[in-house]
């Protein structure tokens, strides 16, 4: 990971990913049937459309075969969603090798929310570090809490550099701040 933005919660980095990822209105949004509401909060904060998938059941996370079947769907309606969010609920990882695999065949970017997964990792790489950006939270029910916060991490400064920017009031750097 090359980039971290600290945040006020979890629920403002995925709205942030969201934003750099240019998700806005009608826009169609991917994630979970099984997750905190927090995960697809966001997308409606952007008026986009959340399309939700079901599990499979050796993670509880989404199913790569759903999520494939799910971008066809919506491909052939005319209509390419704009991003997938891939949620590693209770700190279980994804099936992140067949995840990733269809996002990257469909060139859609992933942001996982790894709000729950601090610490855990997928064939030896921490979970965060896959998608194109990914998301930590430190309220008080996670496994690290500072009472309240978050944090956008990213293997591309830019987003983080930009996700602070956005956070902080898009302030210039102008002395009189
Ligand atoms: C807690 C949680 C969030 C939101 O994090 P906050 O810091 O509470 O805003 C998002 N997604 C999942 C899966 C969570 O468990």
């Amino acid at each position: 990971i090359k980039g971290c933005s600290l945040l006020n919660s979890g629920t403002a980095a995925i709205h942030l990913a969201l934003i750099l990822l240019g998700v806005k209105e009608g826009d169609e949004v991917i994630s979970s049937t099984f997750t905190y509401s927090a995960t697809i909060n966001p997308v409606r904060y952007q008026t986009a459309i959340p399309i939700l998938i079901d599990s499979e059941k050796d993670t509880w996370n989404m199913s790569p075969e759903l999520l494939e079947q799910a971008i066809n769907d919506r491909i052939a309606k005319g209509k390419k969603p704009k991003a997938v969010i891939l949620v590693h609920l209770y700190g279980m990882p994804s099936k992140m090798e067949e995840l990733m695999n269809i996002a990257g065949k469909y060139e859609i970017p992933v942001i996982e929310d790894a709000a729950e997964a601090i610490g855990s990792t997928y064939k030896g790489k921490p979970l965060g570090s896959f998608g194109e950006m990914g998301i930590f939270s430190f309220n008080g029910n996670k496994i690290i809490t500072t009472s309240g916060g978050g944090a956008l991490v990213s293997n591309n400064p830019d987003y983080c550099k930009r996700a602070t920017f956005l956070a902080t009031q898009a302030r210039d750097e102008a002395p009189h701040y």
